[in-house]
């Protein structure tokens, strides 16, 4: 037996209490069928032990699978997610992890601007759109999404169907992990090479709580898209400065919707060997204008993301398997 078909290890019929458990592959009856007979409704049985396992078995599986990545990808917000959909679907030989720090992935693209319901994005968006199943109302130059929250779900729903996307959510990336670089004149710089991780309920607590040491994910690519600088955002950027690999962060300038979104689209790059940096981190990096509630460039930086990706890829993981 597999190690998820159900072998509890405590009395062999997966629910410990002597009663006869239905067998994996049998059908409840069909919903139509439940409605109207509540009376005599009960769940199939089960034993406390068997949920725990049930759950635990998998998360830690995930752990020791995903330890050794492909690619990670920090931030689970419209970019983030767009990159994990895309780079999957292309590669599906790779394995992705996909770490936010959130309890709930989507970052800010639950709402339009102002906590408005519609989300805006100018074509040529709509294509990633008609791509992932988010239908839309045509506008002309834009179109609109009934609820930001359509969109958000619609792509998290396919991205964590995905049999090659492991998203590790309340999770957040700490540290990169990285390695020496000597150029050919002596000089050093890094190459990423992972991420360091940590419950983000920890990281919260390292003020006021000692020797809570992190975890780790090893990946020849990082692709970074923690969105614009606040308690957790433009995390990696950041940290290139505090490391000596960026001299200064550019910082996200004033609204300019027509400059905004082609920059972060365009500029949306491998920013040091093993790292790539996509949408409003991107901004602060690079110093590109902020752009409001418009979030075609979110996805469109996230589809450049893993194109940018795929160039690197063997390259980084040879370089990361020597
Ligand atoms: C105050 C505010 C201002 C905004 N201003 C703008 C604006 O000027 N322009 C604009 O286009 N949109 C703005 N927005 C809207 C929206 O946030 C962004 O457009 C869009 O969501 C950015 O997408 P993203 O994928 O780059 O980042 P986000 O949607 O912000 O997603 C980033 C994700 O990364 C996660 N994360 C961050 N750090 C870590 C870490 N260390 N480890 C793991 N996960 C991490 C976050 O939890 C988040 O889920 C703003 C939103 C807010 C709340």
């Amino acid at each position: 037996m597999g190690p998820f078909n159900g072998d509890d290890g405590n009395n062999g019929n997966g629910n410990g209490n002597g009663t006869t458990a239905s067998r994996p592959g049998t059908l409840s009856k069909p919903l139509a069928d439940l409605m109207g007979s509540w009376d005599d409704f009960a769940f199939a049985p089960i034993r406390e032990s068997t949920v725990s396992r049930a759950m635990t078995r998998r998360y830690f599986a995930d752990l020791d699978a995903y330890a050794e990545s492909d690619v990670v990808i920090v931030g689970a917000g419209s970019c983030g997610l767009s990159a994990a959909y895309t780079l999957a679907t292309l590669r599906p030989s790779l394995r992705i992890a996909v770490v936010e720090a959130g309890v709930a992935p989507g970052g800010g693209a639950w709402l339009g601007g102002q906590l408005f319901s519609a989300m805006v994005m100018r074509k040529p968006a709509d294509v990633f759109l008609a791509e992932v199943g988010v239908p839309f109302e045509d506008e002309g130059d834009y179109v609109v999404v009934r609820h930001a929250a359509l969109f958000t779900s619609t792509v998290l729903a396919r991205v964590l169907a995905l049999p090659n996307v492991k998203l590790f959510n309340a999770t957040a990336v700490e540290d990169l992990i990285t390695r020496p670089v000597v150029a050919a004149d002596g000089s050093t710089s890094v190459r990423v090479a992972g991420v360091v991780t940590n419950w983000t309920l920890v990281s919260m607590h390292h003020d006021d709580q000692s020797c809570m040491d992190p975890n780790t994910i090893n990946a020849p690519l990082v692709i970074s898209t923690t969105g614009h600088d606040g308690p957790f955002g433009a995390f990696s950027v950041k940290r290139l400065v505090s490391m000596r690999q960026v001299e200064t962060l550019g910082g996200m300038r004033g609204l300019d919707m027509g400059a905004a979104e082609d920059a972060i689209v365009k500029g949306t790059r491998e920013v040091v060997p093993g790292l790539i940096v996509g949408g409003m981190e991107l901004s602060e990096l690079d110093g590109a204008n902020r752009m409001g509630p418009t979030f075609g460039a979110m996805a469109l930086s996230g589809v450049k993301a893993a194109e940018e990706a795929l160039k690197v890829f063997d390259l980084r993981k040879a370089q990361n398997d020597e």
